[in-house]
């Protein structure tokens, strides 16, 4: 008999293999969190692929834990088509926030804390995680999921409200039209931030790119790491954005973007969305005063 031991370090290395994780602690963090004590009890409804809209669901075979240590998303309530999403997808991104112990991490969209979590092991006893959650409910249940942990703190309510303190690295966790002027200005240096820029698909889903962004003094560097479908963030889509980010994903151009512009300038060639304060930019990087 394989023991849910034996379950949760296979899990972990097929997580790690899954998301090309570089980082040791986000594997080890994958290795010592529950995640049957996030996911309610079982038989669980087994989600294809990482939104429930429309999805396929597998329903396990009973409450056994060693079921849910796969690299596979789980439902947490099929009603409202939310899921706990795909270990291997997320362990990418934070693997990409390089987080060091005692970093100051801000997670927007936490769902039920699962990879609030990751988040809390990897940045240590001596970091904090500000979690934030648009549902009460899930927010209810994340407050009581990370009851163990001291140094994760969660709100609920609309994450673009809230502000975080300054940060390390910031996991944003729903799709969103641009990264907030807000975040940008709270990301300490070399702070790093994860973000899903995509355009409405559906009332409540968004298909995009995931883009990483820097801090580099005075620039935002800003490169995409990936393709992602995610649940959208309301309050942070602007609509006159959309059309022209929906564009530069159809042509590429938002692929090769290369910084975050907060500089006054007027819109040119080198300009992938622009708007005042905040432009995705071909250009290498770019300094900014306020
Ligand atoms: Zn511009």
């Amino acid at each position: 008999m394989i023991t849910l031991d034996d379950c949760r370090q296979f899990f972990t290395q097929e997580v790690r293999l899954a998301a090309a994780v570089r980082s040791p602690a986000v594997v080890d963090a994958f290795a010592r969190v529950p995640r049957e004590k996030f996911l309610g009890s079982g038989p669980w409804r087994i989600a294809l692929g990482d939104v429930g809209a429309g999805a396929t669901y597998l329903m396990t075979d009973d409450a056994d834990p060693r079921q849910i240590y796969h690299n596979v998303s789980v439902a947490l309530d099929p009603t409202r088509d939310l899921i706990s999403g795909q270990p291997g997808t997320l362990a990418r991104w934070i693997d990409e926030l390089e987080i060091h112990p005692g970093d100051r991490v801000f997670h927007l969209g936490c769902g039920v804390g699962y990879f609030t979590a990751i988040l809390a092991e990897v940045t240590g006893a001596s970091g904090q995680v500000v979690a934030v959650e648009v549902d009460a409910d899930l927010a209810a249940h994340a407050r009581e999921n990370l009851a163990a942990y001291p140094n994760v703190a969660v709100h609920d309510g609309d994450g673009a409200a809230l502000d975080p303190g300054a940060c390390d690295a910031m996991l944003i966790n729903a799709g969103v039209t641009h990264p907030l002027p807000a975040w940008l200005d709270r990301l300490r240096e070399s702070g790093r931030m994860v973000v899903p820029l995509t355009v409405g698909m559906g009332k409540t889903l968004g298909k995009g790119v995931v883009a990483k962004i820097t801090r580099q003094g005075a620039c935002f560097s800003a490169r995409t790491i990936t393709f992602v479908v995610i649940y959208s963030c309301a309050s942070v889509r602007d609509s006159q954005l959309a059309p022209t980010l929906g564009k530069a994903m159809a042509t590429g151009a938002l692929m090769k973007m290369q910084s975050v512009r907060r500089d006054v300038h007027a819109p040119d060639g080198t300009c992938i969305v622009h708007s005042a304060g905040v432009c995705l930019s071909l250009n290498a990087s770019h300094n900014y005063s306020k």
